[in-house]
């Protein structure tokens, strides 16, 4: 946080003050919930090794964990809840049929040559975040999960909720 500069730091909280009121609002609107991902290990891990490469990640990481904090603050105000999803697999797995992919920058690659999905790393990421938050909310609902390529899906999911 100190790396940033007070002009900075009000900036970047007036982004995330609009960022996480926009999803909340959106939320209420369509009765939803909020998934995001839980990078609780941030603070602890960014102020290891303060070297110039890694600066722009820590200040985006201490940017995400505020955007957490404000999501987490709106939402109790609002009443809508904020689910935190472990990271681990969400970059690496394909939102469409489970399958472990190619993360390659910022394109991901199903392996899986049934589904083959191709696209946006982090449009992946976002969605496999939503998934399993949806499964994290109701358990065993695996109709929820809707996807145009749905060969292996209940085989794939039932295999990662073991
Ligand atoms: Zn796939």
């Amino acid at each position: 946080m100190k790396q940033l500069s007070g002009k900075e730091r009000r900036y970047q909280a007036w982004i995330n003050h609009n960022i996480s009121k926009a999803i909340i609002s959106q939320a209420k609107q369509t009765q939803s919930f909020v998934s995001i991902e839980d990078l609780t290990g941030i603070r602890e891990r960014t102020n290891q090794k303060p070297r110039n490469k890694t600066e722009r990640r820590r200040s985006n990481s201490w940017a995400f964990y505020q955007l957490r904090t404000f999501l987490e603050y709106k939402g109790i105000k609002e009443g809508i809840e904020v689910i935190a999803i472990n990271p681990r697999y969400t970059s690496q797995t394909c939102h469409c049929c489970l399958h472990i992919g190619l993360r390659n920058h910022k394109f991901f690659k199903c392996s899986n040559k049934a589904c083959g999905w191709i696209g946006d790393a982090d449009l992946n990421g976002s969605l496999m975040i939503a998934l399993v938050g949806r499964s994290v909310r109701s358990p065993g609902g695996s109709s929820l999960l809707a996807c145009p390529v749905n060969s292996g899906l209940q085989k794939a999911h039932a295999k990662l909720s073991l």
